[in-house]
């Protein structure tokens, strides 16, 4: 798998400190700072401490089955901003290359908060999944097209494509807040495939989007 992060911290050096310092128990193969130079901090055939607890399509040790790039971006606490195009075609070219070394299926490529619902929300609504997806990294369905047979739920859709269930513990369940759980999910599908609608409600527009991506991910 491929995990998309952002730093969330105010600068590339401040970031750079923490993600090396063993202290704070955290870290990710690799960083890119916004003006597109990269930092390799984690060989690729190592485990980084990027995931934490998390679970995608009956993965639940991400950590072990992953490679986590992190993007400089101040995140929602310190100015979320566009990510610029200097750092995204840094992304693009070395996804390409690992996607291509580990063969890398376009469903295991995602962010954080597709694999850590409610916990965290990066790498964020202005991450551009479908210029990645243009370039062949992940699925982007086109969402306009239905083609109005049922598959399922919503639910069983969303699990399908590979968000934890709530309440199934065999699903990532048990990762959840259980007070929370049914808009930590849907909000962390909107904030991926439909920005514009983060409402974390399963309307018409969130549940037809759903099956889109289903359907792409199946
Ligand atoms: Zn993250």
């Amino acid at each position: 798998m491929l995990v998309f992060h952002y730093t969330g911290m105010e600068t590339c050096e401040t970031a750079l400190q923490r993600l090396c310092d063993p202290r704070a128990e955290v870290s990710a193969h690799l960083l890119i700072d916004e003006d597109g130079t990269a930092y390799r901090l984690v060989e690729n055939g190592k485990r980084a401490w990027h995931a934490g607890a998390s679970y995608w399509r009956g993965e639940a040790d991400i950590n072990s089955a992953s490679i986590g790039i992190e993007l400089v971006n101040p995140g929602h606490e310190f100015g979320y901003r566009v990510f610029p195009d200097a750092q995204i075609d840094t992304l693009i070219a070395l996804s390409l290359a690992l996607i291509s070394q580990y063969d890398i299926p376009a469903t295991g490529v995602v962010g954080h908060s597709d694999v850590a619902p409610g916990r965290k929300s990066d790498p964020g609504e202005l991450f551009p999944w479908e210029n990645l997806a243009s370039c062949g990294i992940g699925l982007w369905p086109d969402l306009a097209v239905n083609d109005g047979e049922e598959h399922g739920t919503p639910w069983e859709s969303l699990t399908r494509i590979g968000y934890a269930s709530p309440g199934d513990p065999h699903c990532g369940g048990d990762l959840l807040n259980s007070e929370t759980a049914i808009s930590d999910v849907i909000s962390a599908f909107q904030t991926r495939f439909t920005p514009q609608n983060r409402s974390g409600i399963l309307d018409d527009q969130t549940q037809s989007a759903i099956s889109a991506v289903a359907r792409a991910f199946s």
